[in-house]
């Protein structure tokens, strides 16, 4: 097969002076989500070499930060040692092809048009089968030339794109086993935050279905960012004991409020940066304007929700591709619906929702307390 993997970074090269650490970062990464040996692996101003296999190949689909890769043969960088190459792509079902040359050893004898027109007629005279065709031939022959070596491909497969994971950070992601909160997770990986998860849990009005569903969708999830870690909170006392307020339309919006005072204590304890969510302007009564508005005051910390502006049916295809989806769609008891008054405000004040906390007058407590108490950690290793 391939002597080895050309992987290539395209968005990193506009980070101008950051650029190395983006791409150590991204080195790194592709060891720890391909299980790679150091041995196997140079990285290059603007390419990275892995040595070839089939296993590195396919899990090269989880890293961030990969604009694109190819199974590459290798030669020494003469035209004997090239013809003999290309002659290992030749595909005896294909019609058409075309030359791709390019080089960045400007003393190699032939320039790349030159190349395109040499290496182009050697084919032809090898293989009777084909004819050149630009438009999308059946076959390319990518042919680039460097110093010490030169690279024989055909094909891309398109990376993830997106920034490597760790380059911008830590935030802790509020996940539930919805549709949305997963992809939305996904969406801040792939601008280069590491994502620690936090689930509020309502026990027994949650069950182990929903406990499931949440460490299948983390493990689907650290596919793509190599480790993990879950805070799963048991929030049933302080559930009920919110139940309790005298303005029922309100509780989701307390509950919510509860939710990033927590969040924001324990990110700020274990560095992250922000609190993330699923939150999409206008699904539900807590998702409008005024609602998050009444909400993110409770959080010490900047609220990010990059799936705000996104049409539920995008949201579901992006579930679909990154494999959430389907565990999403497991029946299970979720807290939030449980507890939905009939009639939830939609346009909140935020005087009534103090007024309403300082009538729950142990809901501080409650709080502090389920932080000392009732935080069980978790973590996960991606093993794909
Ligand atoms: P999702 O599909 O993500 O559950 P949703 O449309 O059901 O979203 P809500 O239930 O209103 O929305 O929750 C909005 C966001 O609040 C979720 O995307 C998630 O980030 C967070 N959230 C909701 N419930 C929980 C929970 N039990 N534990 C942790 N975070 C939660
Ligand atoms: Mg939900």
């Amino acid at each position: 097969m391939y002597d080895k993997i050309l992987v290539r970074y395209g968005e990193l090269s506009l980070k101008g002076k950051n650029k190395m650490t983006f791409v150590r970062t991204l080195a790194r990464n592709i060891k720890k989500t391909c299980s790679i040996d150091e041995k196997d692996i140079v990285v290059s101003f603007d390419r990275i070499y892995i040595k070839y296999s089939k296993d590195v190949m396919d899990n090269l689909q989880y890293v961030f930060g990969i604009s694109s890769y190819s199974g590459v043969y290798v030669c020494n960088s003469n035209i004997t040692d090239i013809e003999n190459t290309i002659r290992k792509l030749f595909n005896p079902n294909s019609k058409t092809f075309k030359c791709i040359s390019r080089r960045s050893f400007k003393n190699f004898e032939m320039s790349s048009i030159e190349m395109n027109n040499h290496f182009g007629s050697f084919i032809l005279s090898n293989n009777t089968n084909y004819k050149v065709q630009i438009k999308n031939p059946d076959d390319e022959f990518n042919i680039e030339v460097h110093k010490e070596y030169t690279y024989i491909f055909s094909t891309k497969t398109l990376g993830l794109g997106g920034l490597p994971v760790g380059t911008a950070g830590k935030v802790l992601h509020l996940i539930s086993g919805g549709i949305d909160s997963p992809v939305a997770a996904f969406e801040m990986m792939k601008r280069g935050v590491h994502i620690e998860f936090l689930s509020f849990l309502t026990p027994p009005h949650t069950d182990q279905t929903t406990m499931d569903k949440v460490n299948q969708i983390i493990t689907t999830l650290t596919k793509y960012q190599g480790a993990s870690k879950l805070y799963s909170f048991n929030y049933t006392d302080l559930m009920n004991y919110i139940g309790m307020t005298s303005k029922q339309g309100y509780k989701i919006i307390l509950m919510r409020r509860s939710f990033y005072r927590i969040a924001s204590i324990i990110a700020n304890e274990n560095n992250c940066l922000g609190v993330s969510n699923g939150e999409n302007l206008g699904q539900v009564a807590s998702q409008t304007l005024e609602a998050m508005a009444v909400v993110q005051t409770q959080s010490t910390l900047p609220v990010y929700r990059p799936l705000l502006t996104h049409d539920k049916l995008d949201i579901i295809k992006k579930g679909i591709l990154i494999n959430t989806y389907n565990t999403s769609i497991i029946q299970a008891s979720e807290a939030c619906e449980l507890f939905a008054p009939a009639s939830p405000a939609t346009k909140p004040s935020l005087k009534i929702a103090q007024y309403l906390e300082e009538e729950l007058s142990n809901l501080f407590a409650l709080e502090s307390q389920g932080i000392q108490e009732n935080i069980t950690v978790s973590y996960f290793k991606n093993n794909s």
